[in-house]
Order: C-alpha cells, then structure tokens, then sequence
C-alpha cells in the first residue's frame, strides 16, 4: 500500500493508528514531504469480508461502511469491529441494573457494557454516524489558557477546520469563498468533505415529519430570546458549524453535516489511501500491525515494536490463536501514537510510561513515572427516549431491510438518494439545560429508528423495528474526570480495563451532569406531547411512569451510555495529571508525541471528531516546524 517492497522499510515518523487524529496527522506529514509509516492493526474495511447482526453469516461489506444510514451495523461488523466491555460503576450492583450490562457474552466473561470501537483502516470514522459538529470556542480557549500558548485559541484553530473540510452544504457560501468572502469561515477546498443528507421535507411522511418540525420550533421558542433566534435562523439556515453561529453560542434547530461524498462515508481511510497514491515513497501503510511497544534508545523514541498478523487484538471478534510475528519499525524523528482513548494509554504503559504502582503490578520496568496516563477518562452522558409510532413503518422506511437489493438500498445505489443518504438523523436542537449553563451544553436529534444504546446486536434492532422515532439526548461538557483506562495485564493482545464511574461515583458531585441529562428527557417529552395526545406514539422508554426528578435520575443512572471517550494523555502541567505538552509531547520523553482523543484536557463540544482531526491538523503544523528548526 504505497510502499514497495524491497524498499527501506524505516522512517522519519511512524504513526501508531489511522483513525480520526493518526490518519489526519500522517497523511499532513507525508503531503509535506516526510516519510511516514502507519501502522494499522486492522485491515482495510472496503477489502475484508464480515457479517454482522443483520446477516450473520453474510459478506456485508463495503456497504456497510459506505452506506450512511448502515452506521451502526458498521459498529458490528466482524471483521472490522473491536468490542470493548467497560464499566460505567465499580458498584457492582449498580451496574447490573443496566439492561445493557453482560456478565458473559460469545462464550467469554466480558464484565460490562459494549463500547464499540472499529480497529481497521479509518479507526473509528469507519463505522462512527459520520456526523460532523464543531466544538464549542472556549474548548480550545481552554487549552490556550491552560498552556500559555496562544496558537490554540479558537480564532486561529478554525484555521485548521478551514484547511480539511470541503464543505458542500452552503452552496452560496461556497460561491462567495471564491469571491474571497467566507463568513461562515468554512473550508472549501480540504480533504473532508461534508454534506447534508437529504431535506426533511423529502423525508416522505410529510404531514408527520411536519408535525416534529413544528413541534421543535414550539419547544424552541419557549427557550430562546425572539431576536437572537431569528438573526441565528437568518445566518446559519440551520447550519451547526456556521462561524458566527458557533462564535455566539447560539441555540436553536440544527441539521446534523456529515462526513460523506457523494453521500458515501469518507474519513481518514480515502485521506491516507489518496496521499499514498499520490507518493507511495513517502507513505506505507503497514495493515495487521499491532504494535506493542515503543523503542527507546539513550532516553528517546527511535521505534516501535509490532506484531504482524490478521486479528491480533482480543477485543477482535474472533481474535487469532497465534501471536503475530515480532518486527520492529525505526523512526528517524519522532514517533506519534494515536491509537485513541484507550490504546494509546495503554501502549505508553506497555512501554513503561505511566503510574508507577500499575507498571510494578504488570512487572513493567518504569521508564517515565507518569500518574496521569490513562486517568481523566471522559465521556458524554446520553440517553434516548424511545417512541413507538402507531403505524406500522415511517413511509420511507417501507420495505427496508437495511440490506443489498431494498427498495432504499437502489434508491442510494443508483442515484445516492433518499433515506440511505442518511444516518437516520432528521433533525437536531441544541439548547441549555439550564439558564445558569455558561454554555448551550445539550444536543438532541430525532432519530427515526429505535436506539437504547449500546449491548452486542444492538444494530439489528433498526431493521427490525421501522416504525420509531428516538430522541437522543447528549450531553455536552460533563464534569466528570474521575474515569480510569489501566492494564488489564501486560499482554499487548489484551485489552485495558475500563471504569468510566458515572455520576455519584465520579467527581461530579454537585450532580450537574445528571440534572441536565433529566432535564434533556423533560426537553424532548415537550417535543412528542403533542403526538402523545393524539395517540399517534406511545413512549416505550424511559416510559410515561418514569415522570418525578429521582425516577428520572434513577432511568438515567441506569441507562446513561457515552461513544466519545477521551482525554486519557491530557493536555496540562506533569504535576496536575497532564501527559503530553501543549506542543503534543509525552511528559519525561523524546521524540515521542500523542495525537488522538487522548490529548484533550475536558470533553469538546457536543461531537468530538471535528476537534480529533483539528488536532490532528495543527500536530503535523507542530511537527513540521521543528523538523524545520532541527
Ligand atoms: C458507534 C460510534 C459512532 C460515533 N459517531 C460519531 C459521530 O457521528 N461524530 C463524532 O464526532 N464522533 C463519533 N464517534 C466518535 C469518533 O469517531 C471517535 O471518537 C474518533 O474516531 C476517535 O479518534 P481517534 O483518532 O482518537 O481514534 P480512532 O479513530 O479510534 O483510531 C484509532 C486507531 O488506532 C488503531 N490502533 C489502536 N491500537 C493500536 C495498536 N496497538 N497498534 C496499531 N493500531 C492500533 C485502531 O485500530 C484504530 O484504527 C463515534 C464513535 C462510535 C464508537
């Protein structure tokens, strides 16, 4: 792939992951002019063959990564889906009231909740729902603040969201950037491409599609100020990423912009495999790698050591009894793990990086004592409130079967139309869940499928099931910092151990997170009374009992999942819990940096893609201007 056999296989930069910030930063580098390995444990999904809960024993792919409205089938997808069992609650009995909760599952004790994650060609933007929203502006601030480096604030980080995204939603704005006028300040000519799926309007079931619309604008209304609305209606049509509606914090009825071409997925898997065409010396990509362990020589990364074999990680479907064969890779310059939220803490541990007490547990030799590796785990807190319609099927999803050869499916096969050109999301709101929230920190969309969350083959319950309208509710911003990734034991092959330690368990002790979880619940009922009352939906969860704050906050205990797990590297001083340096190095190294998840200090904004990749941007900006400097 890019690389020619028989050619030096060493590097100046090895890159551990090609998700979302490892595939951004790699292929920067090597656009630049460097060489650069990546290393992927995964293969590439469009060439691999897996079934998934839909059609078990079927050969779903690509379709299941091209296909928007596939997303969650993606997420299980054998051959390219790494299951990862986590715990939301030490408490054992607490735990178990999750439904979603497995003691045992395929055979294994697994101990926890599903948190699925794609270790393939891509990383996570292979499977995720695609959907691509800017961070808040006091995100990067923060970090600004936090570092004393004024290269972060918002101001100049939407540089970096200009350089990748090719948008294709603003038509007129893309027009007037051409004219040089971009007061959107979206970018028009990067790598990613962003679209909005298909209007609502064209949803079919207009009557129905009409009524939610109208009912969001209702519930709208009663929390926004009348002027302030308009003007943000005016400017950003419904646009979530709009510059002067992200720099005003504005609230109000969004459409969700997604990361496809054409209205097929794209993400970090088209940018590496497009810049390995375009200079196959300067960009192997190494798949069924799994590396173990960085190389160090006179106190500096000069390597990685990796296993190389099909399906070496356990938390692969059906892992591979042998071990891989051991190589190692050289790098010249630096090496750059992103192996996301919970592998790259547990790469540095593996390579003795980390707390102490965990390496002399696991019989790791300590070469940097860093406490903060792996602690600071966060995640968003979301819940659905699950309807059932009274009809049998949304008029658009009549006949589907999420597979090859529906009536949908050739709708999108043919002409890239219709509800498959979505990711099932029509409409999102973003709002404050209380007035006193320094920041609108709740996002809601109107799924039309039914989504309780995460548990193994929960995708197969959208084929299943045509005639639900969920409301998701994420929450943005959540206190708590008290999640935890350690080793499980020193085996590279074995996944970490995962304790998130939700709500009373965490450091929010206030109780802020939950109280705005409720009130997302209250929030979104006042969107579906109305076809309550008419008797035209029935709310199957949390349920019309579930009504008081406790038995609120009990369904949201009980139910709350996350999917943007990160900020186990922080960003921040070595004596406050931080891991690597605002300039991305890891604490007590050389030439060794992390560009992932990991590296945020708190949870951004309400999607955490956009900042991966924003991050993964202005690393290889870092990056190459000390290669200049040396
Ligand atoms: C089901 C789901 C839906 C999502 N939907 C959205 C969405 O719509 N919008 C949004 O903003 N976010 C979404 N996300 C989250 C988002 O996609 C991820 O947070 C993001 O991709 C993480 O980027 P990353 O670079 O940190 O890691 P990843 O993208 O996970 O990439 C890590 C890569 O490293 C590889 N790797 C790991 N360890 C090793 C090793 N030891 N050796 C070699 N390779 C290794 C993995 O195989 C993987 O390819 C979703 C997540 C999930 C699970």
């Amino acid at each position: 792939m890019g690389y020619r056999p028989g050619e030096d296989m060493d590097s100046e930069y090895v890159v551990v992951g090609s998700g979302a910030g490892g595939g951004t930063v790699a292929a920067r580098l090597a656009e630049a002019g460097r060489r650069v390995v990546v290393l992927e444990a995964g293969g590439d999904p469009r060439a691999l063959q897996g079934g998934d809960p839909v059609e078990p024993a079927g050969e779903r792919l690509p379709d299941d990564y091209d296909v928007p409205v596939f997303h969650a089938i993606a997420s299980e997808n054998d051959a390219m889906k790494w299951d990862f069992f986590v715990r939301h609650y030490g408490d054992d009995a607490q735990q178990r009231r999750d439904t979603k909760y497995r003691e045992e599952w395929d055979g294994k004790r697994v101990d926890g909740v599903l948190y699925p994650r794609a270790g393939t060609l891509g990383g996570c933007t292979a499977h995720n729902a695609m959907i691509l929203v800017y961070p808040h502006n006091a995100d990067w601030d923060g970090i600004a603040e936090l570092t004393g480096d004024s290269s972060w604030r918002a101001e100049n980080m939407r540089g970096y969201f200009e350089r990748l995204e090719d948008c294709r939603h603003r038509p007129p704005y893309r027009w007037l950037g051409m004219m040089g006028l971009n007061p959107t300040r979206h970018g028009w000519g990067g790598w990613l491409q962003s679209e909005k799926a298909i209007p609502v309007s064209a949803l079919g079931d207009e009557d129905l599609v009409k009524v939610i619309l109208d009912a969001a604008h209702d519930a709208f209304e009663k929390v926004a100020h009348p002027v302030k609305r308009v003007k943000w209606f005016l400017l950003g049509q419904a646009d979530p990423n709009d510059w002067r509606l992200v720099k005003g914090n504005a609230e109000g009825i969004r459409y969700p912009p997604l990361a496809t071409r054409g209205h097929q997925r794209t993400g970090t898997r088209e940018r590496l495999l497009e810049v390995a065409r375009r200079y196959p010396d300067r960009l192997r990509i190494e798949l069924d790698a799994l590396a173990t362990r960085v190389v160090f020589e006179d106190g500096r990364a000069v390597g990685v050591e990796y296993r190389k074999g099909t399906r070496l990680y356990r938390a692969h479907a059906r892992p591979s009894a042998d071990d891989g064969e051991p190589r190692v890779v050289r790098a010249s310059r630096e090496v750059i793990l992103a192996g996301g939220a919970f592998n790259t803490p547990q790469l540095l541990m593996l390579s003795g990086i980390g707390p102490r007490e965990t390496l002399d547990r696991h019989g790791i030799p300590v070469r940097v004592d860093l406490p903060g590796v792996g602690r600071n785990l966060q995640d968003r807190y979301e819940v659905g409130v699950v309807n059932r319609m009274s009809f049998p099927a949304w008029e658009v999803l009549e006949g589907a079967k999420f597979a090859k050869g529906d009536p949908q499916y050739r709708q999108w096969a043919e002409g890239r139309k219709g509800v498959y050109t979505t990711n099932g999301a029509v409409l999102a709101v973003i709002k404050r869940s209380a007035e006193e929230r320094a920041l609108p920190d709740l996002f809601c969309f109107a799924l039309l499928g039914k989504f309780e969350g995460y548990f193994p083959t929960y995708s197969a319950l959208f084929p299943r099931h045509l005639n639900y309208l969920t409301w998701a509710i994420l929450k943005a911003h959540t206190n708590n910092r008290a999640g935890e990734v350690t080793l499980r034991s020193a085996d590279p092959r074995d996944t970490p151990l995962v304790n998130f330690r939700y709500f009373d368990e965490g450091s929010d002790t206030g109780g802020e997170d939950l109280d705005s979880v409720v009130d997302g619940i209250r929030f979104v009922r006042t969107m579906t009374a109305d076809l309550k009352e008419k008797k035209l939906l029935v709310e199957e969860l949390p349920g019309d009992d579930v009504r008081t704050d406790d038995e609120l906050r009990r369904f949201v205990r009980d139910n709350a999942w996350g999917h943007h797990a990160s900020c186990t590297c922080p960003i921040g001083p070595r004596d406050r819990g931080g891991v690597t340096t605002g300039d991305f190095r890891v604490h007590g190294t050389e030439g060794l940096r992390v560009v992932d998840a990991s590296v945020f200090p708190r949870i951004p904004g309400f999607f955490i893609v956009s900042s991966i990749y924003m991050v993964g941007e202005k690393a290889a900006d870092v990056i190459l201007k000390d290669a200049a400097s040396r």
